[in-house]
């Protein structure tokens, strides 16, 4: 029986190094180019079967025991922020303006370590892996036109699994939630045109910037008054455009927001009534509105028995009282669109810390040794779904 924790401990400081190299060159969603291009060559190097371009930057290693069994699915994202670091690492982003703040660094380094270690026990597993990296978490969203692109299929995979860094729990901990675990996320914008005139005039005006201050108060009610208090939501307002002199009343206001749910049934309310409040306000208030409602990704609601099997894995590479039950987060995640696809589990992986930034920081940085405790945690679910007999 192969020691998972010995051959992870083997390659550690390989596993650091791609995460240092990967800091280095951070790119946003859909640039990926030099980050994909360093994944799919090291990917190349493992001789696995390598698929690039995918959605654009997208890459795929698969990995074929050629023994028949079930298809695993690990996935990371690839994309960085429009942020200047300010971490002082030696190994800071050398794109200007910039930044892996969002932990995607890590995730790749360990789904490379995981190909990495993974690969070296072949002849102990069935079926076959593959190895996904995609472009635009952070939106748009590059999990989506992955699978429109056939990543799920040839072969179909059967389980999917990824993780997050999550500074809200201790590091080395992780943190596993069978059934919704992240909510559904979506945007609005809104265009309010009223009629534009004289400051000192109003009565021969329709003030947009007025009826917009009406709409963001209204939209508030949704959550407020019309939502069962038990089912958490959220409606944010998060631009308001109008106006561009004192003594101006001004004839457009612009707005955009989301609004996020854990709860399907709900997920697919919010566009009609979002439109029956904004129209509400405006023809009582005399003006025309646009809106355009764009659903976003789905709540990442994980499989229980695949949560299972995450627990069960997690215990033994950290021991049964660092596996912790993380509060749900009304942060959304396109890891949901493979769970409508196959059976899976999004995970956390702890980095909190005394005095720690959050995710989406400049000076977001975490402890090392937690990647490789990543690392063992994928390479045991590896191990217990797909081991021979
Ligand atoms: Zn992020
Ligand atoms: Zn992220």
């Amino acid at each position: 029986m192969t020691n998972i924790h010995q051959l992870v401990s083997k390659h550690k400081d390989l596993i650091i190094n791609l995460r240092r190299d990967l800091h280095r060159i951070p790119e946003t969603a859909y640039t990926e180019k030099k980050t994909s291009a360093y994944v799919a060559d090291y990917l190349n190097k493992l001789e696995l079967e390598v698929q690039t371009g995918i959605a654009q930057h997208g890459v795929v290693g698969l990995m074929k025991t050629d023994r028949p069994g079930p298809t695993l699915m690990i996935r990371a994202d690839m994309d960085a922020l429009p942020l200047k670091e300010d971490t002082g690492l030696p190994f800071s982003s050398e794109h200007e303006g910039t930044m892996h703040a969002c932990g995607h660094d890590a995730h790749m380094a360990m789904v490379l370590g995981t190909a990495t270690v993974l690969n070296t026990i072949k002849n102990e597993l069935t079926g076959n892996i593959k190895f996904l990296f995609q472009p635009a978490e952070e939106g748009p969203g590059g999990a989506k036109p992955m699978i429109e692109a056939g990543v799920m299929e040839n072969p179909k995979v059967d389980y999917s699994i990824g993780c997050h860094v999550w500074p809200e729990i201790p590091e080395g901990t992780i943190g596993v939630r069978p059934g919704p675990f992240m909510a559904a996320m979506d945007r609005f914008d809104i265009k309010i045109k009223g009629q534009g005139g004289h400051g000192a005039m109003p009565h021969l005006c329709v003030d947009a910037l007025e009826v917009g201050t009406q709409v963001v108060n209204a939209l508030q009610r949704i959550v407020s008054r019309h939502m069962d208090p038990l089912e958490p939501t959220v409606v944010t307002v998060g631009t308001f455009h109008a106006g561009t002199a004192f003594n101006i009343i001004p004839g457009e206001a612009e707005l955009s927001g989301t609004s996020r749910t854990f709860n399907p049934d709900i997920w697919n309310t919010w566009e009609a009534r979002i439109e029956k409040v904004l129209r509400g306000v405006c023809e009582s208030m005399g003006t025309d509105f646009e809106l355009k409602y764009s659903q976003g990704y789905p709540a990442t609601i994980n499989d229980d028995a695949m949560a299972e099997v995450v627990r069960r894995c997690a215990e033994k590479v950290v021991g049964t009282d660092r596996v912790v039950f993380p509060e749900k987060t009304m942060g959304g995640e396109d890891f949901a669109f493979y769970l409508q696809k196959s059976k899976g589990c999004f995970f956390a992986l702890g980095v909190g810390r005394e005095g720690a930034v959050p995710v989406h920081n400049p000076k977001f940085n975490f402890n090392e040794d937690v990647l490789p405790v990543g690392v063992e945690t994928y390479c045991q679910i590896g191990l217990e779904l797909l081991k021979h007999g």
